[in-house]
């Protein structure tokens, strides 16, 4: 009876011994790849504590060596797509970046990618690879307010972080999203608040995607708008985007920059309102124009946050105007670009806004 039930001990033992290591097994087989781009998260100071630094000074290897407790969260690779500050990013690169992303996410040996980037342009590289990935694998961008040679540097922290996100199954079907901070974003609703600060992004309309605390994530609810495989959305194929200008308004604001867009080839124009998208009567006037002559006119808000409604104080309907609703200028100028791709049609790009 005893060696019966040491033997029965002897086998449940070892059935949990074998499950946590099956689990250990498939938890660790994660297979992350890291994109990388540049920005503050791969700069370089001249010396520690010095005010200064320059983007882009570092390289994939050296970011996957830096945090080397990584390895426990997944099997890490890494390729380097370009090393540039992303106050220089352009469609060229989010072209390359994104048609390099959906390459990488249709590998079966890769779960999930990871990538890194300047927090100047990642609102707008965010949303822009939200609109064309065809994937429902996580993908995690990532970066830094202090250069990766700074005293208390928050670069290691957010990519460890960013590395946990991209290997939660979990994750999955949310959409690009972004580490920054202990905090998650979806790449739809966060912009930069904050020239200098390590809490930089906010998502100031619907709040944050989740949180995340050395790799223990909280998510929050899943982030809103038509994304990934359900985007009609695709770069398959294109070589250049339209061009779209974003023109600021303010008091005494002269038209001369809307003519010179529309002379020079924007094919939209995005306005980056007063209040709920406002501007003087007579820069409604030219931007009319415009829009008779073919080039979609939407207008959005240069505050942080709220909604530009549709004929709230300017009438749409009568100028032929697109509504941005809830995306600010910057996002506003992605989708409008994506949206020119497909259609010149203002209903249409309408309706595109209040989906996406
Ligand atoms: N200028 C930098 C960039 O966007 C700022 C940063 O990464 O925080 O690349």
């Amino acid at each position: 009876m005893n060696t019966q039930r040491i033997t029965l001990h002897l086998r449940a033992a070892l059935l949990t011994a074998a499950l946590a290591l099956s689990v250990h097994a498939a938890e660790a087989a994660s297979r992350i790849m890291i994109l990388a781009t540049g920005g503050t998260i791969a700069g370089a100071q001249a010396s520690q504590a010095q005010y200064g630094y320059k983007s882009g000074a570092f390289n994939v290897q050296d970011l996957i060596d830096a945090v080397p407790q990584m390895k426990d969260l997944a099997d890490i690779t890494g390729e380097q797509i370009v090393n540039i500050g992303s106050q220089d990013m352009n469609d060229e690169v989010w072209l390359k970046l994104a048609k390099r992303l959906n390459e990488v996410l249709a590998q079966s040996d890769i779960d999930g990618v990871v990538i890194t980037h300047g927090t100047d342009t990642l609102e707008e590289t965010s949303y822009f690879l939200d609109l064309v990935v065809k994937s429902d694998k996580p993908v995690v961008m990532v970066g830094s307010m202090r250069p990766a040679t700074a005293i208390s540097a928050d670069g290691p922290m957010n990519l460890y972080n960013a590395m946990a996100i991209a290997a939660d199954p979990r994750s999955k079907g949310r959409g690009v999203l972004v580490a920054l901070n202990d905090t998650i974003h979806a790449g739809r609703e966060l912009t930069k608040t904050n020239t200098s600060s390590v809490q930089t992004f906010g998502s100031l309309n619907r709040g944050p995607a989740g949180l995340v605390n050395t790799g223990k994530i909280t998510w929050f609810g899943v982030p809103s708008g038509r994304r990934g495989p359900e985007s009609e959305f695709s770069i398959t194929g294109v070589e250049a985007l339209p061009r779209v200008d974003i023109i600021y308004a303010h008091a005494n604001m002269s038209t001369d920059l809307i003519d010179a867009a529309v002379k020079n080839g924007a094919k939209g124009l995005v306005i980056a309102g007063v209040g709920d998208g406002n501007m003087t009567q007579e820069a409604i006037e030219h931007c009319a124009a415009a829009a008779k002559s073919g080039v979609v006119i939407v207008r959005s808000s240069r505050l942080p946050s709220g909604l530009t409604y549709r004929n709230n104080e300017i009438d749409d309907d009568k100028y032929g105007f697109v509504a941005s609703l809830e995306l600010n200028p910057p996002k506003s100028r992605v989708l409008l670009q994506e949206a020119l791709l497909k259609t010149k049609d203002v209903k249409e790009i309408q309706r595109m806004f209040s989906e996406y």
